[in-house]
């Protein structure tokens, strides 16, 4: 089966969907990530239905299937927080009109920060939020991603995911999405994989894992500080991620880039993919970013 490796690409005002598709080509990626807007806030533009239909021409001659495209709800949404649940309702129910209205069937969601309340609290709310956004004619499936455990994050463990799972009804449309970066800065010992996808099936089971997120880390395994880094320049390391791009039980499951840019302006997404089909590390990817952009 063929790898199916994505970066996040940005969606702007004026090409919306098609704008991502064309970004995602220029990195030779065959899915992408994106947010409907900017990742820090809530402002959103009218779906142009015209730039839909390019999108979706360009979609089918590139042989890119829809169905592996993520859309990230912004991050200050949050579910968790007494004082800030309901906005997060009101927008994700928005948000969820226009993923369906683009044809996109997955959302990656932060589960959220027990701000000013316990952890088990934090999770109840999560719970309830779900529980009024998700209903039987949802169509779309929302990912919760595995957190860093920065903070007062909730989801930094799979037990906590199973709990959130477990108290929605409608949950067979909720997935989740494993993030390399945050499970090893939750604690997660990245070098043992196979330990930690038998610990998942057991306790999620593997069949809810719908995305990846392939980021190495900044800092030390438990540190919770959710830093991304480049691949093969962090603590995690090229092999490690390498194992979990190519791990036979995660064949078909989107994967996607969320590394930092390059100077801050250069994306990296291009020459990560690059080393990553050719399975073989690159030493000199921060002077190949540079000078192919510069
Ligand atoms: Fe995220
Ligand atoms: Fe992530
Ligand atoms: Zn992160």
């Amino acid at each position: 089966m063929e790898l199916i490796i994505g970066a996040h690409v940005s969606y702007k005002k004026e090409e919306q969907l098609l704008g991502c598709v064309k970004e995602a080509l220029s990195y030779g990626a065959n899915t992408f990530m994106f947010y409907t807007g900017a990742p820090q806030n809530t402002m959103r533009t009218e779906i142009k239905e015209e730039k839909v239909k390019e999108a979706y021409a360009l979609l089918k001659k590139e042989n890119m299937q829809v169905k592996d495209i993520i859309i990230h709800a912004p991050y200050i949404i949050n579910l968790a927080n007494p004082k800030t649940a309901e906005f997060a309702v009101s927008f994700l129910k928005e948000e969820i009109k226009r993923v369906e209205k683009l044809g996109i069937t997955k959302i990656v969601l932060h589960p959220g920060s027990h701000v000013g309340v316990t952890k088990e609290e934090g999770i109840q709310n999560i719970i309830r939020g779900l529980n009024q956004v998700i209903d039987r004619t949802t169509k779309v499936m929302i990912c919760l991603e595995t957190m860093a455990g920065k903070g007062t994050e909730c989801g930094s463990t799979f037990e906590e995911l199973k709990q959130i799972v477990d108290g929605v009804n409608y949950n067979e449309k909720v997935g989740v999405c494993l993030d390399t970066c945050h499970i090893h800065d939750a604690g997660y010992d990245l070098s043992n994989f196979d330990e930690i996808l038998l610990h998942f099936d057991k306790i999620i089971g593997l069949s809810k894992l719908q995305c990846i997120h392939i980021n190495d880390s900044k800092n030390e395994r438990s540190s919770h500080k959710d830093r991304h880094e480049n691949i093969g320049y962090g603590t995690i390391g090229f092999s490690n991620l390498l194992a979990i791009i190519y791990h036979s039980k995660l064949e078909g499951i989107p994967k996607i880039l969320e590394t930092p840019y390059v100077d801050k302006e250069f994306p990296p997404y291009k020459f990560e993919i690059e080393e990553i089909r050719a399975k073989t590390y690159n030493e000199n990817l921060y002077e190949d970013i540079k000078s192919f952009y510069k």
